[in-house]
């Protein structure tokens, strides 16, 4: 038995070792190796599962960590970015088994803010430094496109410079193109799990994996810095499934990746479901960082509310993003989509302190630059960056 995990273990750091130059050498211009076998990453995937609770102690642990750190720094050196999340709306006409703002979510304070309190918003986030914003939101009927596109245009006027994110769930390919051609330039839109199997058990029959997918590839099309992502430790989520999550990323190649544990929420039917382990979403973050090395990996606020430091942990896996909150603090605990979430009665400068030095303590740097993906960058950026 000892033997086999030892020739496991070997195994697991011969394939972090192998992916850490693959990435640094596809840095440098050179090919990439072939394409990886979904077995084998759900071998690695497994070992690490078994493994879950000694994240310090054993050498493929630090060597994934190693690896993940060498590779994150490579493309975008100790940087961590700011991205100032407005939660704008709670209604959702989705019942995602998981999600504690789904339409049958019972005792839910439903708000939306409007284009006057989102631009305050933005107003307040610009005086903090901020230069990149994200709009997240259930999917909500009442903002159609014109609506959106309204919105848009209000917030481009007046911020013609500043990245503007969308995290508003799926819609039509036109949709999609008209609020880019309103200014939007980035959208998020996590896929949640890439297996056909796993995604019906998170979500009812009318909702689609392959619709999610399409949206994310029309995104891209469009031309949006596209963000997909999972959640680790969903209800019935295996070793295999984590490993098609990883093989759908390589294959859509987004320009962010956001990676959570899943955490319950009362009201919900996965609300007697475990946390997911903050070892296994950190070992996420690392192999997403060095199987797609130019990948901006938000540090989430899910990972913040599993451990006290579970962002901190979060910078040495490979994340280079956080995303803290400028919603007004009197709608952020209506958008709860999960139990304990950490945040919500800071205001914003208060969450941007407490992040600043937390990444400061962390050995990194905070950046409040757009914080474009390598692709998408200008000398804007550099420009823009500060250590504020
Ligand atoms: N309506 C948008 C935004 C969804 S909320 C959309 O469909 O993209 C943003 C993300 O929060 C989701 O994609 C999901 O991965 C995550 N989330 C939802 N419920 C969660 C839970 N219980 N635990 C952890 N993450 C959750």
């Amino acid at each position: 038995m000892a033997n086999q995990n030892q020739n496991q273990e070997a195994a697991v750091l011969s394939f972090v070792n192998r992916k850490r130059e693959d990435a640094l050498s596809s840095l440098s211009g050179h090919a990439i190796s072939p394409k990886i076998c979904e077995d084998d990453l759900a071998d690695v995937i497994s070992f690490f599962q078994h493994f879950s609770d000694a994240v310090d102690t054993s050498p493929a642990f630090s060597a994934l960590r190693d690896a993940a750190q060498t590779v994150r720094k490579a493309v975008y050196g100790d940087r961590v970015f700011f991205r100032g999340l407005i939660e704008f709306t709670n209604y959702c006409k989705n019942d995602c088994y998981y999600c504690g703002i789904g339409r049958h979510v019972e005792g839910v304070h439903r708000y939306r803010l409007s284009t006057e309190e989102i631009l305050a918003c933005f107003r307040n986030g610009r005086k903090l430094g901020y230069h990149s914003f994200v709009l997240q939101g259930g999917e909500d009927p009442f903002f159609t496109d014109d609506r959106m596109c309204d919105m848009i245009t209000s917030l481009r006027k007046e911020f013609p410079s500043e990245a503007i994110t969308l995290s508003i769930g799926e819609r039509s390919h036109e949709s999609y193109q008209r609020m880019f051609d309103a200014g939007a330039d980035r959208y998020l839109l996590r896929h949640e799990s890439a297996s056909e199997e796993h995604y019906a058990m998170l979500h009812p029959r009318d909702m689609l994996l392959s619709n999610r997918k399409a949206c994310l590839y029309d995104l891209k099309r469009i031309g949006y810095q596209v963000g997909a992502g999972f959640m680790v430790g969903s209800p019935f989520q295996t070793a295999g499934n984590l490993a098609e999550d990883l093989r759908f990323l390589i294959e859509l190649s987004p320009q962010m990746v956001g990676i959570g544990p899943f955490i319950p929420s009362s009201g919900t039917r996965f609300s007697a479901f475990p946390t997911g382990s903050l070892t296994m979403t950190l070992v996420m973050i690392a192999l997403t960082r060095i199987l797609l090395p130019t990948t901006l990996i938000p540090s989430t606020t899910a990972l913040g509310t599993i451990d006290p430091v579970g962002r901190e942990k979060g910078f040495s896996y490979g994340a280079n993003v956080v995303m803290p909150n400028l919603s007004p603090v009197s709608v952020r605990a209506d958008y709860a989509l999960y139990d304990n979430k950490i945040c919500i009665t800071d205001d914003a400068s208060k969450c941007q302190k407490c992040l600043t030095t937390r990444i400061l303590q962390s050995g990194n740097l905070p950046d409040f630059s757009r914080g474009d993906h390598v692709c998408f960058s200008d000398d804007r950026n550099k420009d823009e960056a500060t250590n504020k």
